[in-house]
């Protein structure tokens, strides 16, 4: 019999739900808050704020993190800003409206209830987090200031200089750290969840490895929560953190936990093109650069070609003979296209041949027209740390002054090209971010749940900001409510012992291969497979192949792998060849379910399924819905469950950023 999901969303009209949602739901008992533990898996924006506010409410906190801090967790990385409809700039802005854009810039494939929600807590993040002290750009009067970011025509994200994760990662620290001290968050720094406990059929625990000793170690709880981040390094190279990795939501997937859209994956414009074989990782320049910058390759394929011979250079391509190509194509939006939109137009120009460095896969982000617009000064106010991220790494200062063509000065454009960034796929989670498992939470980037197919610049911190702070603590009280019945739970269970013990198998089966490959060439190859078959146009055909040689690649994994040491103390090589077994899981989940979507939408781009014009070819008739997998067992195909998609309040149109 087919599985029927439960979304639990609330009746009524879209924006009274969460109103109605919180007006009924069940809360815990204060005094029974006492005798509730609460697992939170990670301490990034999503895991650090809903620690935070957990404790803050009265839980009893249990809150781990791989890194020596929480401080250190991958958010800290995120630069460009965080959306709020607070229309302080009295641009139009509205709640309404930021849900309408996040609905269409997920190509409508995301959950509209959840949407809305989000677009109504927003701008309690900002309250909150300027309550902590974060410390927001503002404009000369006092107010907190805006820029505009992709797939949206007002300005509505607040940022921190080109550090606003950090700030607000800092933010969230501070209250975390006052719940620590407070003793009701106990941090565990340097564990590594390697399995989740069902007993009965609900989340009761956790096994984790303590990185530093090796040793194994169990924790219970009433309720577990995931906020373990995204799965884009399973493509080796891309924007994200080296630790990233997806072993505690694939654990929980094995374990029956649903995985939704995982072939949703970000792929970002602008970041710094790959530029050998040596390269582990790729640097982001942040989308906010497009508020300014420019981007263009030449308008004639010889030059082109010159430039990617080397004997031009950008800045002597005068004004008429450069291709806004993003401009030309969308004149409504321009270079503040989605992230989609905009790396499949870089694609397509570098695909014809127009790229603009030596391998022909970059093209240029220029600022030449706002330097001379607003001068230097403010767009290094702007933008500083960033032309100055740029230069490091490529010994290119985009703020120097190059040449003069016909009395207009031009300055050093940046060289970008699309990159892995961000993975909008994750683990199923209905409407109060329950997983398919009971008292088993997903928050943040690990889970599926407001970005559709494709999800806008600076609306990931939004999100993890909702969930850990004003969502979670409040819908994971609907499950808590009748939970302190059970009182502790006993990590001498049978069930704890054997989820110990197969881990530890695990890590003796990985350790006793003993072959000839480091983790790392075979993570690269995986990764070479990845972009080439379930990149960023996938085929039918291609689709297969990968998945064959995925299959094949992850036999050698298996039986050729070379991990040193021991599993007593630290062992950086065995927790790297965990992770690899899991990205082979997640490889596979990614391509399956593209396979299985036969249409173009958001950051899945089939390319049998294209326009005309080569935008996106949705199918709604056949594919409106989300695809959740059901693990049926290694190198076994998934069972796919249909969540179909419901809209009421937002008409499901072709999306349209031309005009
Ligand atoms: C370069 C870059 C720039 C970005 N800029 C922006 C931006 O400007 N605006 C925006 O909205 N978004 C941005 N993003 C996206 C955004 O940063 C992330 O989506 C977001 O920070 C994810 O937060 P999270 O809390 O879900 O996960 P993470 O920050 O990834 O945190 C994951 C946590 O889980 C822990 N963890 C992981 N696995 C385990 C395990 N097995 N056991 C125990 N702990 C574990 C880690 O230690 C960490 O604490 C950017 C992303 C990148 C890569």
């Amino acid at each position: 019999m087919a599985k029927v999901i439960d979304s639990k969303i609330p009746a009524g009209p879209v924006p009274e739900k969460w109103k109605e949602y919180k007006a009924h739901q069940r809360l815990v008992n204060p005094k029974n808050k006492l005798k509730l533990d609460v697992i939170v898996v990670g301490t990034g924006l999503a895991g650090a704020s809903a620690a935070a506010s957990l404790g803050e409410m009265g839980f009893n906190v249990i809150n781990l993190c791989i890194q020596d801090s929480p401080r250190r967790a991958h958010s800290i990385a995120a630069q460009g800003g965080i959306n709020a409809a607070k229309c302080y700039q009295n641009d139009g802005d509205s709640v309404y409206r930021l849900f309408y854009d996040t609905v269409k810039g997920g190509d409508y494939r995301a959950r509209e209830a959840n949407v809305y929600r989000l677009a109504e807590v927003s701008n309690n993040i900002i309250d909150q987090c300027v309550a902590q002290g974060v410390p927001f750009a503002r404009e000369y009067g006092g107010m907190l200031a805006n820029r505009s970011f992709g797939g949206a025509q007002v300005s509505r994200t607040f940022y921190a200089k080109g550090q606003t994760g950090q700030q607000l990662l800092l933010g969230a620290y501070s209250s975390l750290s006052c719940q620590v001290q407070a003793g009701k968050v106990k941090l565990y720094t340097r564990y590594e969840m390697e399995d989740v406990v069902i007993v009965d059929g609900r989340a009761r625990g956790i096994i984790a490895k303590n990185l530093v000793t090796g040793k194994l170690e169990r924790f219970s709880a009433n309720a577990v929560v995931i906020a373990t981040g995204g799965y884009g390094n399973t493509y080796f190279l891309s924007t994200n953190a080296m630790g990233c990795n997806c072993t505690a939501a694939v654990q929980c997937y094995r374990k029956g936990a649903y995985f939704a859209n995982p072939s949703y994956v970000q792929i970002h414009p602008t970041c710094i093109p790959v530029h050998g074989d040596k390269q582990s990782k790729l640097t982001l320049m942040s989308e906010s650069l497009r508020n300014d910058g420019r981007i263009w390759v030449p308008k004639k394929i010889e030059d082109a070609k010159a430039l990617q011979a080397g004997t031009k250079q950008g800045w002597e391509i005068p004004e008429e003979d450069r291709d806004y190509y993003l401009e030309r194509r969308y004149p409504a939006f321009g270079n503040l296209v989605p992230r989609d939109v905009a790396s499949r137009a870089a694609k397509e120009r570098c695909d014809k041949g127009f790229g603009v460095n030596n391998t022909g896969l970059a093209v240029f982000l220029d600022f030449s027209e706002s330097i001379n617009r607003l001068g230097i000064d403010i767009v290094m106010q702007r933008y500083g740390n960033l032309f100055e991220m740029y230069q490091e790494i490529t010994d290119v200062f985009p703020g120097e002054k190059a040449c003069e063509i016909n009395g207009v000065t031009y300055y050093k454009p940046m060289m970008i090209f699309p990159a892995v960034h961000y993975t909008m796929g994750g683990i199923w989670v209905d409407y109060e971010l329950q997983t398919s498992i009971p008292g088993l939470f997903a928050i943040g980037e690990c889970n599926f749940s407001d970005h559709g197919a494709n999800r806008l610049g600076a609306s990931a911190l939004m999100q993890g900001l909702a969930d850990g702070y004003f969502v979670l603590p409040y819908t994971i009280q609907n499950y808590l409510a009748d939970q302190s019945i059970w009182g502790k739970i006993s990590t001498d269970r049978p069930e704890f012992d054997a989820a110990e013990k197969a881990v530890d198998a695990e890590l003796d089966r990985l350790l006793k291969i003993q072959g000839k490959r480091s983790v790392d060439s075979i993570h690269k190859e995986l990764g070479h497979i990845m972009w080439e078959y379930v990149g960023m146009g996938r085929t039918a055909e291609g689709l297969k192949t990968g998945l064959k040689k995925m299959h094949e690649l992850e036999k050698e994994f298996d039986t050729n792998l070379f991990v040193p040491g021991t599993k007593e103390g630290l062992n950086i090589e065995l927790d790297k060849a965990i992770h690899l077994r899991d990205f082979f899981t997640m490889g596979q989940l990614v391509a399956f379910d593209a396979l299985s979507r036969n249409e173009s939408c958001g950051g899945h781009f089939r390319e049998e399924y294209q326009t005309e014009e080569g935008e996106a070819k949705r199918d709604d008739e056949n594919y409106f819905y989300v695809g959740c997998w059901e693990y049926q067992g290694k190198g076994n195909e998934p069972t796919l469950i249909k969540e179909p998609l419901e809209y009421e309040a937002i008409k499901v149109q072709t999306r349209n950023y031309k005009n």
